[in-house]
Protein backbone atom coordinates (compact mmCIF):
# COMPACT_ATOMS: atom_id res chain seq x y z
CA UNK A 1 0.00 0.00 0.00
CA UNK A 2 1.28 3.63 -1.12
CA UNK A 3 1.32 5.75 1.80
CA UNK A 4 -0.02 8.91 -0.50
CA UNK A 5 -2.93 10.51 0.46
CA UNK A 6 -3.02 12.44 -3.24
CA UNK A 7 -1.73 11.84 -6.32
CA UNK A 8 -1.49 14.26 -9.14
CA UNK A 9 -0.80 13.21 -12.56
CA UNK A 10 -0.57 15.62 -15.62
CA UNK A 11 -2.59 18.20 -13.99
CA UNK A 12 -3.98 21.03 -15.61
CA UNK A 13 -6.35 23.74 -14.51
CA UNK A 14 -6.33 27.38 -16.01
CA UNK A 15 -2.62 28.56 -14.81
CA UNK A 16 -1.19 25.95 -14.11
CA UNK A 17 0.23 23.19 -15.96
CA UNK A 18 1.40 19.38 -15.92
CA UNK A 19 1.08 19.28 -12.48
CA UNK A 20 2.46 15.60 -11.00
CA UNK A 21 3.04 15.90 -7.09
CA UNK A 22 2.10 13.11 -4.45
CA UNK A 23 1.59 14.15 -1.00
CA UNK A 24 2.43 11.79 2.06
CA UNK A 25 0.02 10.48 4.87
CA UNK A 26 1.09 13.29 7.45
CA UNK A 27 2.90 15.45 5.53
CA UNK A 28 3.41 18.93 5.80
CA UNK A 29 3.20 20.50 2.20
CA UNK A 30 4.51 24.31 1.94
CA UNK A 31 3.15 25.64 -1.42
CA UNK A 32 4.53 29.42 -2.27
CA UNK A 33 5.36 31.70 -5.20
CA UNK A 34 4.33 34.70 -6.50
CA UNK A 35 0.98 36.01 -6.99
CA UNK A 36 -0.62 34.54 -9.73
CA UNK A 37 1.54 31.40 -9.65
CA UNK A 38 -1.59 28.91 -9.49
CA UNK A 39 -1.55 28.66 -5.22
CA UNK A 40 -5.12 28.83 -4.70
CA UNK A 41 -6.18 27.19 -7.71
CA UNK A 42 -4.10 23.71 -6.82
CA UNK A 43 -5.48 24.14 -3.43
CA UNK A 44 -8.91 24.07 -4.75
CA UNK A 45 -8.22 20.89 -6.68
CA UNK A 46 -7.68 19.04 -3.43
CA UNK A 47 -11.27 19.28 -1.84
CA UNK A 48 -13.29 19.70 -5.40
CA UNK A 49 -13.62 23.56 -4.82
CA UNK A 50 -12.16 22.93 -8.51
CA UNK A 51 -11.23 20.24 -10.83
CA UNK A 52 -9.07 19.74 -13.01
CA UNK A 53 -9.27 20.39 -17.38
CA UNK A 54 -7.22 17.34 -17.29
CA UNK A 55 -4.57 15.43 -15.59
CA UNK A 56 -5.75 12.63 -13.08
CA UNK A 57 -6.38 13.27 -9.24
CA UNK A 58 -6.13 10.45 -6.63
CA UNK A 59 -7.41 10.83 -3.17
CA UNK A 60 -6.11 7.69 -0.93
CA UNK A 61 -5.81 5.46 -4.30
CA UNK A 62 -9.14 6.18 -5.89
CA UNK A 63 -10.00 8.95 -8.02
CA UNK A 64 -11.12 11.96 -6.06
CA UNK A 65 -14.49 12.16 -8.14
CA UNK A 66 -15.53 8.87 -6.65
CA UNK A 67 -15.93 10.41 -3.36
CA UNK A 68 -19.09 12.11 -2.27
CA UNK A 69 -18.15 15.58 -2.14
CA UNK A 70 -19.73 16.74 1.51
CA UNK A 71 -17.75 13.69 2.61
CA UNK A 72 -14.76 14.24 0.52
CA UNK A 73 -14.81 18.15 2.27
CA UNK A 74 -15.45 16.64 6.01
CA UNK A 75 -12.42 14.55 5.00
CA UNK A 76 -10.51 17.35 3.61
CA UNK A 77 -11.03 20.83 5.10
CA UNK A 78 -10.38 24.56 4.08
CA UNK A 79 -8.68 27.35 6.31
CA UNK A 80 -9.18 30.92 4.11
CA UNK A 81 -7.03 34.46 5.11
CA UNK A 82 -10.43 35.68 5.91
CA UNK A 83 -12.17 34.15 8.81
CA UNK A 84 -15.03 31.83 7.40
CA UNK A 85 -18.02 32.12 9.44
CA UNK A 86 -21.83 32.25 10.27
CA UNK A 87 -23.27 35.32 12.21
CA UNK A 88 -23.96 33.16 14.90
CA UNK A 89 -22.28 32.21 18.37
CA UNK A 90 -19.19 30.10 18.32
CA UNK A 91 -21.06 27.27 19.48
CA UNK A 92 -23.30 27.20 16.70
CA UNK A 93 -20.28 27.82 14.03
CA UNK A 94 -18.39 24.80 15.76
CA UNK A 95 -21.51 22.79 15.51
CA UNK A 96 -22.25 23.08 12.11
CA UNK A 97 -20.19 21.06 10.10
CA UNK A 98 -20.47 17.76 12.41
CA UNK A 99 -24.20 18.36 12.72
CA UNK A 100 -24.95 18.11 9.20
CA UNK A 101 -23.58 14.19 9.43
CA UNK A 102 -25.79 13.62 12.78
CA UNK A 103 -21.75 13.81 14.30
CA UNK A 104 -22.00 16.25 16.66
CA UNK A 105 -19.84 15.03 20.23
CA UNK A 106 -20.61 18.10 23.00
CA UNK A 107 -18.01 15.91 24.66
CA UNK A 108 -15.47 16.75 21.49
CA UNK A 109 -15.66 21.01 22.66
CA UNK A 110 -13.07 20.97 25.32
CA UNK A 111 -10.49 19.77 23.34
CA UNK A 112 -11.47 21.73 20.15
CA UNK A 113 -11.04 24.96 22.44
CA UNK A 114 -8.09 23.95 23.88
CA UNK A 115 -6.38 23.51 20.51
CA UNK A 116 -7.02 27.04 19.33
CA UNK A 117 -6.27 28.03 22.80
CA UNK A 118 -10.15 29.54 23.17
CA UNK A 119 -11.92 29.74 26.83
CA UNK A 120 -15.42 27.99 27.26
CA UNK A 121 -16.54 31.44 28.26
CA UNK A 122 -16.56 32.32 24.29
CA UNK A 123 -18.70 29.28 23.09
CA UNK A 124 -22.02 31.45 23.33
CA UNK A 125 -20.08 34.75 22.32
CA UNK A 126 -21.86 36.10 18.88
CA UNK A 127 -18.84 35.94 16.03
CA UNK A 128 -19.08 39.98 15.50
CA UNK A 129 -17.57 40.12 19.39
CA UNK A 130 -14.33 38.29 18.37
CA UNK A 131 -10.89 40.21 17.16
CA UNK A 132 -9.70 39.17 13.94
CA UNK A 133 -7.11 36.65 15.65
CA UNK A 134 -10.09 35.30 17.46
CA UNK A 135 -12.05 34.73 14.56
CA UNK A 136 -9.62 32.78 12.62
CA UNK A 137 -8.61 30.69 15.11
CA UNK A 138 -12.87 29.83 15.73
CA UNK A 139 -12.45 29.66 11.61
CA UNK A 140 -9.86 26.46 12.48
CA UNK A 141 -11.75 25.42 15.42
CA UNK A 142 -14.90 25.01 13.10
CA UNK A 143 -13.30 22.99 10.12
CA UNK A 144 -11.21 20.73 12.94
CA UNK A 145 -14.70 19.81 14.56
CA UNK A 146 -15.29 17.42 11.75
CA UNK A 147 -12.32 15.54 12.24
CA UNK A 148 -10.19 16.17 9.54
CA UNK A 149 -7.60 14.05 7.69
CA UNK A 150 -6.13 16.48 5.82
CA UNK A 151 -6.39 20.37 6.55
CA UNK A 152 -6.09 22.77 3.24
CA UNK A 153 -4.95 26.31 4.65
CA UNK A 154 -4.60 29.40 2.33
CA UNK A 155 -2.38 32.18 3.73
CA UNK A 156 -4.16 31.59 7.10
CA UNK A 157 -1.59 33.85 8.67
CA UNK A 158 -1.65 36.50 6.62
CA UNK A 159 -4.24 38.67 7.93
CA UNK A 160 -3.16 38.52 11.68
CA UNK A 161 -0.57 40.59 13.82
CA UNK A 162 2.42 38.37 14.96
CA UNK A 163 1.13 37.25 18.07
CA UNK A 164 -2.17 35.70 16.24
CA UNK A 165 0.37 34.01 13.75
CA UNK A 166 2.58 32.40 16.21
CA UNK A 167 -0.84 30.81 18.22
CA UNK A 168 -2.28 29.51 14.93
CA UNK A 169 1.46 27.84 14.30
CA UNK A 170 1.63 26.42 17.93
CA UNK A 171 -1.72 25.55 16.93
CA UNK A 172 -0.94 23.84 13.74
CA UNK A 173 2.17 21.92 15.30
CA UNK A 174 -0.25 20.24 18.07
CA UNK A 175 -2.51 19.47 16.21
CA UNK A 176 -0.29 17.53 13.00
CA UNK A 177 1.55 15.82 16.32
CA UNK A 178 -1.46 14.75 17.99
CA UNK A 179 -3.89 13.67 14.82
CA UNK A 180 -1.23 13.12 12.53
CA UNK A 181 -2.98 15.61 10.19
CA UNK A 182 -1.67 15.98 6.84
CA UNK A 183 -1.56 19.91 5.70
CA UNK A 184 -1.44 21.20 2.64
CA UNK A 185 -0.81 25.26 3.41
CA UNK A 186 0.05 27.97 0.83
CA UNK A 187 1.88 30.47 2.40
CA UNK A 188 3.94 33.52 1.47
CA UNK A 189 6.34 33.72 4.22
CA UNK A 190 9.40 31.40 3.98
CA UNK A 191 10.14 31.51 7.41
CA UNK A 192 6.55 30.13 8.41
CA UNK A 193 7.24 27.32 5.64
CA UNK A 194 10.33 25.99 7.47
CA UNK A 195 9.01 26.14 10.67
CA UNK A 196 5.71 24.18 10.20
CA UNK A 197 6.86 22.30 6.71
CA UNK A 198 8.46 19.60 5.50
CA UNK A 199 7.97 19.90 1.79
CA UNK A 200 8.30 22.68 -0.22
CA UNK A 201 6.54 23.31 -3.37
CA UNK A 202 8.01 26.33 -5.36
CA UNK A 203 5.25 27.37 -8.11
CA UNK A 204 5.82 29.44 -10.37
CA UNK A 205 3.20 31.00 -13.48
CA UNK A 206 1.13 27.55 -12.87
CA UNK A 207 4.23 25.15 -13.09
CA UNK A 208 6.14 23.13 -10.26
CA UNK A 209 9.80 24.34 -10.89
CA UNK A 210 11.31 23.16 -7.60
CA UNK A 211 9.86 20.94 -5.34
CA UNK A 212 12.24 19.26 -1.72
CA UNK A 213 12.46 18.68 1.88
CA UNK A 214 12.22 21.93 4.03
CA UNK A 215 14.20 23.61 5.17
CA UNK A 216 16.68 22.37 2.25
CA UNK A 217 14.56 23.60 -0.08
CA UNK A 218 14.70 27.27 0.86
CA UNK A 219 17.93 27.65 2.70
CA UNK A 220 19.56 25.77 -0.38
CA UNK A 221 17.41 26.90 -4.16
CA UNK A 222 19.17 25.41 -7.32
CA UNK A 223 16.92 27.02 -10.05
CA UNK A 224 17.69 30.54 -10.46
CA UNK A 225 13.89 31.39 -9.87
CA UNK A 226 13.73 30.28 -6.44
CA UNK A 227 16.81 31.89 -5.85
CA UNK A 228 15.53 35.58 -7.27
CA UNK A 229 12.38 34.02 -5.38
CA UNK A 230 13.66 33.50 -1.74
CA UNK A 231 16.34 36.93 -2.32
CA UNK A 232 13.51 39.25 -2.74
CA UNK A 233 11.40 37.85 0.27
P1 LIG B 1 -2.31 32.57 -6.46
O1 LIG B 1 -3.14 31.98 -5.38
O2 LIG B 1 -0.97 31.94 -6.63
O3 LIG B 1 -2.16 34.06 -6.31
P2 LIG B 1 -4.54 31.85 -8.17
O4 LIG B 1 -4.59 30.37 -8.14
O5 LIG B 1 -5.54 32.58 -7.35
O6 LIG B 1 -3.05 32.35 -7.85
O7 LIG B 1 -4.73 32.34 -9.65
C1 LIG B 1 -3.93 31.89 -10.73
C2 LIG B 1 -4.40 32.52 -12.01
O8 LIG B 1 -5.70 32.08 -12.36
C3 LIG B 1 -4.46 34.05 -11.92
O9 LIG B 1 -4.06 34.56 -13.16
C4 LIG B 1 -5.93 34.31 -11.68
O10 LIG B 1 -6.30 35.56 -12.15
C5 LIG B 1 -6.59 33.18 -12.43
N1 LIG B 1 -7.87 32.77 -11.81
C6 LIG B 1 -8.03 32.39 -10.53
N2 LIG B 1 -9.29 32.04 -10.29
C7 LIG B 1 -9.97 32.22 -11.46
C8 LIG B 1 -11.33 32.03 -11.89
N3 LIG B 1 -12.26 31.56 -11.04
N4 LIG B 1 -11.63 32.29 -13.16
C9 LIG B 1 -10.69 32.72 -14.04
N5 LIG B 1 -9.41 32.94 -13.70
C10 LIG B 1 -9.04 32.68 -12.44
MG1 LIG C 1 -4.04 32.77 -3.67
Amino acid sequence: MSNHVFELSEVNKRVLQNINLTVNQGGRVMVFGPSGSGKSTLLHLFNRLEDPDSGEIKYQGQPIEDYNIPKLRKDVGLVLQQPYLFSETVIDNLKYGPKMFNEWDEAFVDELLDYVNLPKAYLDKPVEDLSGGEKQRVSLARTLANKPKVLLLDEPTSALDDQNIESIEEDLLKLMDAWQLTIIMVTHNLKQAMRLGTKGIYLESGKIVETGKLPNLIEHPQTDSLKNFTANQ
